[in-house]
């Protein structure tokens, strides 16, 4: 179980982990090819390690060097003999080696995991053999184990169904250029995931082939193999969907690569969406950043077919938008790791979202959000998805953590770096229930609670009790450059000592009033505060006068209280165990500080711009705790 921590606004540069689509069929091409190869930047992953180990054992010479792969290419027939080879949950390993076993001498058995054996494989074992490979599927419905006996690739003309998976088309144009004679692919059904198969064109061009399209439906690819070489692999277009959607949803800016501007990684499909959703994009010199505006997040209606793996990233930012999202043209998202569809829909329920779905789209009606441990199904964009939501959502947990090793084993450690502490800045007069509220909000939210008010009536107390006019600048200046302010568990330490009860007086109220106004006092508790903050890493609720506009002017979630004067009053005089009559003289005492608080020349008591002001007059403490739980959820 993963509990994921809060983030505020995001500021961070990542390196992506190498494309794992582009290393295993760089890896394919290049067991293919003649000549030694090396890929730099491969993707070391569940999903990578499957392709490599079924390579070696077919008998093709794979080895990591660093981050390199090092592969000597078999020069068209890829091992000999009989072998059986494991793909456990990779769906490309399983695929593009059964198309590639065909040129081996010898037969190959391919199977997988439990899953793997439930993905579709029919429409792949008709194609080969209309090449003239001879694929006998002993699972049930043409599914794997897969045996191919070889070698037996004629070339000439075969039709593939690609309505179900690009993968197929991507196996067997890979294995179409070592085949005896040129290819003709001819796709029927609509064509899912295009991207992937222009993906596939681009590596085995970087290689040599002059395969392409030739019209909207039919490849041709001519025979002649593939030459080797030095490739870079991209970073990784799916990996990014995560730290960029954490952009989106959380604020601030997030840089990832790298990823050249030419690359047709199909889940690049996701910056244009994020883009109509309101986050700031740009795309320069390999690296791509982002700016969210979470507040103003718009909810979107978009096909999806070309990049099914950002639906889950899209998914779960449309959670934050501010309107229902559609999601459409994703049947092919059922066949996935998990039922993508379904599952989805299920862990976005549980977060409180109302959530649509039919064969092959999906809507998601942003609701009142609340906490939720999150099962993946063994699926790790279900994981990476769902750890985004918990950098807004407090309280998410991810059941099964380990999963996302299939693609990204770093993910969790990079996640961590994308954090900042969560901020939630509540401002206002005096009484007017900042603290007893920010309690509960902290409380609510796992947050640490931090009442700057008390930082400054230390520091008053120490002021009254060296004998020294609160206005004497130099001087109070002077003393509380060398006191040790301390909040702790509730309590306020003045150099060790517990003052917490000593700091309530009223005249302590008046002196840290006409002390707060000095600017060098400030300038030391202010960065006091900060310190504290800094320290904790979930973060915290801080309440004072000046934390959404001088303290923490970059906080998500800025509240401002305010509450008629009489009603301030009466709770105060209440706090203090007072005698109502006593309401008019602390009444006078609260204006005379508020009007010193709000006309001060540094930071005086008022609303940031985009603070939201709620008048407590006729609320009670928990409506007060609801509104401002629902603005830390959603933001707006
Ligand atoms: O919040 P509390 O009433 O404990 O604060 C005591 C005084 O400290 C306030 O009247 C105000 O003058 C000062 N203060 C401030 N800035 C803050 C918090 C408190 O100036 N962030």
């Amino acid at each position: 179980m993963k509990h994921i921590t809060p983030s505020g606004p995001i500021s961070a540069s990542v390196r992506l982990p190498g494309s794992k689509s582009i290393t295993n069929r760089a890896l394919v091409v290049a067991a293919l090819a003649d000549g030694i190869s090396r890929l730099r930047g491969a993707l070391d992953a569940d999903d990578t390690r499957a392709m490599v180990e079924s390579l070696q054992g077919m008998g093709v010479d794979v080895r990591w060097e660093q981050t390199d792969l090092v592969v000597v290419g078999a020069g068209g027939s890829p091992g000999h003999g009989d072998v059986t080879i494991d793909a456990r949950g990779s769906g490309t390993t399983a695929r593009f080696l059964a198309a590639a076993a065909a040129l081996r001498a010898g037969t190959t058995t391919i199977d997988g995991n439990r899953r793997l054996r439930e993905r579709p494989m029919g429409d792949l074992v008709r194609a080969l053999g209309g090449l003239g490979a001879a694929v006998e599927a002993l699972g049930e419905d043409d599914r794997l184990p897969l045996r191919i006996h070889g070698p037996a690739l004629e070339g000439g003309a075969t039709v593939v169904d690609a309505g179900r998976s690009s993968q197929f088309v991507s196996a067997l144009l890979m294995a179409a250029a070592c085949a005896e004679s040129d290819v003709i692919l001819e796709l029927t059904g609509p064509v899912v995931s295009r991207p992937y198969i222009d993906q596939t064109l681009q590596v085995m061009a970087a290689f040599g082939s002059g395969a392409g399209w030739d019209g909207p439906s039919t490849l041709i690819v001519p025979a002649g193999g593939y030459e080797a070489r030095t490739y870079d692999i991209e970073g990784d277009a799916s990996a990014a969907a995560y730290p960029l959607s954490a952009a989106a949803i959380c604020g601030g800016t997030v840089t990832v690569g790298p990823i050249p501007a030419e690359s047709v990684q199909a889940d690049l499909a996701l910056l244009a969406v994020l883009g109509r959703m309101g986050a700031e994009i740009s795309h320069r010199a390999g690296r791509i950043t982002l700016t969210g505006r979470p507040r103003t997040l718009q909810p979107v209606a978009e096909d999806m077919n070309a990049a099914p793996d950002a639906v889950l990233a899209l998914a779960v930012t449309a959670l934050f938008a501010d309107g229902e999202s559609h999601i459409t043209d994703i049947a092919n998202l059922r066949l996935k790791e998990s039922d993508r569809i379904e599952d989805l829909a299920a862990e976005l329920r549980k977060l409180g979202a109302t959530v649509v779905t039919t064969p092959d789209s999906l809507t998601v009606e942003p609701g009142d959000l609340r906490p939720a441990s999150i099962d993946p199904h063994d699926d790790h964009r279900m994981a990476m998805a769902f750890a985004v939501a918990g950098l807004r959502i407090p309280g998410v947990a991810i059941e099964d953590p380990e999963v996302v090793a299939k693609t990204w084993p770093e993910f969790f450690d990079v996640l961590e770096t994308l954090r900042s502490p969560l901020v939630v800045a509540i401002d206002g007069p005096a009484g007017v229930g900042k603290s007893s509220v920010s309690e509960a909000v902290a409380g609510r939210f796992g947050l640490r609670h931090l009442e700057t008010g008390g930082t400054y009536r230390a520091a008053a107390l120490a002021v009254v009790e060296a004998g020294i006019e609160p206005d004497d600048e130099e001087a109070v200046a002077r003393l509380v450059d060398d006191l040790e302010v301390d909040i702790a568990a509730g309590r306020v330490l003045l150099n060790g000592r517990d003052v917490t009860d000593d700091v309530r007086t009223e005249a302590v109220s008046t002196a840290a009033s006409r002390v707060s106004a000095l600017p060098r006092v400030r300038r030391a508790l202010v960065e006091l505060q900060r310190r504290w903050v800094a320290a904790e890493t979930s973060g915290a609720v801080v309440e004072g006068r000046d934390i959404g506009t001088v303290v923490f002017p970059d906080s998500p979630v800025k509240v401002f209280l305010t509450a008629d004067p009489e009603v301030r009053a009466a709770r105060r005089v209440g706090d203090l165990g007072l005698s109502p009559e006593e309401i008019p003289r602390i009444a006078a005492d609260m204006a005379a500080r508020d009007e010193r608080d709000s006309t001060r020349a540094v930071s005086p008591l008022r609303p940031a711009q985009d603070a939201v002001e709620l008048d407590t007059s006729n609320m009670s403490i928990d409506e007060v705790v609801g509104a401002i739980s629902r603005l830390v959820l959603h933001r707006r």
